[in-house]
């Protein structure tokens, strides 16, 4: 072992007890152990590592340089320089040792201290130093701003809304946040304080959100030398004023260390704390900041001095609780903002699914409920139409009928229950078989229709009491009166939709429908490299029907022959009334058997179908032509025309059958 080894070791085994007895003792570290401990430790444990471990690998070297460039960006120079002349003595240690020559001493060293001066360049650079001051600056204030925002009790407002403000009005974003302005407002006061007395430092302090220990939130002085924190509730100056009260002025002193922000002995002859209330969270004893004052003189405070300072700390309050209004306001704003987007974004929509969709996340975003849903009635009963949260499985699509849910209640009463969103009672929300949770805040708001009807209900509710305000109830009025009109227009709308698609006689899809539902089905056939089967049904004679018995008993007619097929067909099929009385089905992932099994026992059920005009029992026939996919064709028209070609064969063979096109195919 070399000696400078061991030099090494003792100045490595120095800084370490004293960095731990420093942990272990909770004492403000020092210049020393803050600022040189750790950069010492790092050197000495690189040197050791990289140069005494390899002494002959020459691109070692790069190593220390590394380590140089490090300290020479991150560190004053005060320190890095430090860094130097240790890399330096380590090289000198080699040579003495003869581990190198003088060749490779001067060579290392003069390339340590020109490595060193160029990365020294590069940090006192005007661009390099302008980019790390910026980025500092964001980083700290971000960091900064949510301490705040946390700690003052200045809740954040929502993730959103920030985005919501700044589209609503862009004004609004580029101005100062709240809690920014507060902030600000803070050190100029500090600063006015720290003048008008001649202080050396003027600091706020405010616990953080658990209460556990004070953070430094504002201060006038020299930065440099204070930390932000936090400091136990019991540590010098802050264990003093907990213990003498509301306030405490000490004057006359020399060698005091009971300034827990002070990185290093500071030369301070008097000091006054005191307690800065604000109205709300200081009630409980427990969230009060303190504001700490010290100056170089000894000379005992003039109660003049104590007057203004007791003023500035009441005024350091008031300037906490109007923080916080001002971030009510704010987010009363943005709830206000969200209302506004959720009712444009309900209004924007067409369709019933959409419209529910939209009222829940209005409802959501705006009211911290755990649990919504829509219900609406459904002649004497309500069918829940939407339900989402805690609590919300297996209620979808369910049918209340009996009276005692509160929810039947309120659509009954036509009125919002209970009162105060507070659920005093033991009814269950829907009925006593299905439970939910146990909600203590519950709104169940009727949803009217202009005429003042209601239709169903809006069910909002959290397990916390206490969760929707007055306010919160207004605006879920606001919300339920137009999901009502929305969804009354939903409704016409989904008529229409549904008269522009159907067949009005018969219920069955119309041949526009028809024309655009067998395209998507045979893309998606192809694509699946299914097979599909068209049949073609005409009800055989049905002229001499409407000529003996009448049109409107033809009518008749056409409806139950379109019952059946209906009935007839899966889910994933397609029933269609071609025209006059021709029907088109259309049958996915069918061959030619199965297609053709299908038909006949259409056609056999049409034929058993019990009709009657004026006692005479009637009874109808179907002929049936079919053609499939792939085999009779892969395009659509070809399909149509070939099932009607042994639709025609059918007919001419006699009616009432079931013709294949590869039969018509065979016999030509
Ligand atoms: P075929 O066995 O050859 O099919 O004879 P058909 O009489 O059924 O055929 P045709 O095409 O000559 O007659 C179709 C009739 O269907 C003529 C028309 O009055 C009647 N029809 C078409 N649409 C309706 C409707 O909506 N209601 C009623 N009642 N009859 C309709
Ligand atoms: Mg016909
Ligand atoms: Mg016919």
């Amino acid at each position: 072992m070399h000696w400078y080894a061991v030099v090494l070791a003792v100045l490595l085994a120095i800084a370490a007890i004293h960095a731990g007895l420093g942990l272990v003792r909770d004492k403000v570290p020092d210049f020393f152990v803050a600022m040189l401990a750790a950069p010492l430790l790092w050197v000495v444990f690189a040197c050791l590592v990289f140069r005494l471990a390899l002494p002959f690998a020459p691109q070692a070297i790069i190593l220390p340089i590394l380590l140089l460039g490090t300290f020479f960006i991150v560190f004053p120079f005060r320190i890095s320089i430090w860094t130097l002349l240790l890399v330096l003595g380590v090289e000198a240690g080699l040579y003495y040792t003869g581990s190198q020559g003088l060749r490779g001493l001067l060579v290392n060293g003069s390339t340590y201290v020109v490595a060193s001066a160029g990365f020294l360049l590069f940090a006192d650079s005007r661009a390099y130093c302008r980019r790390l001051r910026e980025r500092v600056a964001t980083e700290k204030n971000e960091a900064r701003e949510q301490d705040y925002a946390r700690d003052f009790g200045f809740d954040e407002p929502m993730p959103c809304v920030a985005d919501i403000v700044a589209a609503e009005d862009d004004d609004v974003a580029e101005n100062l946040s709240t809690v920014e302005a507060v902030v600000t407002s803070f050190e100029i006061q500090l600063e006015i304080i720290r003048r008008a007395l001649s202080l050396q430092s003027v600091v706020l302090f405010w616990p953080d959100a658990t209460g556990a220990g004070y953070k430094m939130r504002a201060m006038a002085g020299n930065s440099e030398q204070m930390r932000d924190g936090p400091f136990p509730r019991g540590a010098g100056i802050f264990g003093i004023l907990q213990r003498s009260g509301a306030e405490v002025a000490l004057a006359g002193l020399s060698d005091f260390g009971g300034l827990p922000y002070y990185f290093k002995y500071q030369d301070v002859g008097g000091v006054f704390a005191m307690v800065v209330a604000d109205n709300s969270s200081c009630a409980d004893g427990k969230r009060c900041g303190v504001l700490c004052v010290d100056r170089v003189a000894k000379d005992e405070w003039q109660v003049e001095e104590l007057e203004f300072l007791r003023l500035a700390a009441r005024k350091l309050g008031l300037n906490v609780t109007m923080g916080r209004r001002l971030c009510e306001m704010d987010r009363e704003r943005s709830v206000n903002a969200q209302v506004v987007v959720g009712l444009r974004e309900l209004n924007g929509v067409l369709d019933l699914a959409s419209a529910f969709d939209a009222t829940i996340s209005t409802v959501r975003g705006v009211l911290a409920a755990e649990f919504v849903a829509i219900s609406l009635k459904e002649g004497e009963c309500h069918r829940i139409a939407r339900v989402e949260g805690v609590g919300a499985e297996g209620l979808a699509e369910q049918v209340f009928c009996k009276d005692d849910g509160l929810v039947g209640q309120a659509m009954a009463k036509n009125r919002i229950i209970p009162t105060n969103g507070v659920n005093r009672t033991a009814a269950p929300i829907f009925s006593s078989a299905k439970r939910v949770a146990d909600f203590k805040s519950l709104l169940i708001v009727p949803l009217r229709k202009e005429d003042g009807e209601s239709i169903g209900a809006l069910v909002v509710a959290a397990r916390p009491g206490g969760v929707f305000s007055q306010q919160g109830q207004q605006i879920l009025e606001l919300i339920a009166t137009q999901v009502a009109i929305k969804i009354d227009l939903a409704r016409a709308h989904e008529k229409i939709s549904l008269l522009a698609t159907t067949d009005g006689l018969t219920g069955l899809a119309n041949h526009r429908t028809f024309q655009h539902g067998f395209d998507v089905m045979l893309q998606r056939v192809e694509r699946q490299k299914r097979s599909l089967c068209m049949l073609l049904c005409d009800i055989d004679h049905f002229k001499g029907v409407n000529d003996t018995f009448g049109h409107p008993f033809g009518d008749q007619v056409l409806k139950e022959v379109a019952a059946v097929l209906a009935e007839s067909v899966r889910q994933v099929d397609l029933a269609a009334r071609y025209g006059g009385e021709e029907f088109a089905l259309i049958l996915e992932d069918c061959d030619e058997k199965g297609g053709y099994l299908l038909a006949e026992r259409i056609r056999q059920t049409v034929a058993k179908l019990p009709l009657s005009c004026d006692n005479v029992t009637v009874t109808v026939t179907l002929s049936i032509g079919l053609a499939s996919f792939p085999k009779d064709g892969v395009e659509k028209s070809v399909l149509i025309s070939r099932a009607d070609q042994a639709l025609y064969r059918a007919k001419e063979d006699g009616r009432n059958r079931t013709v294949l096109w590869s039969e018509v195919q065979h016999e030509n």
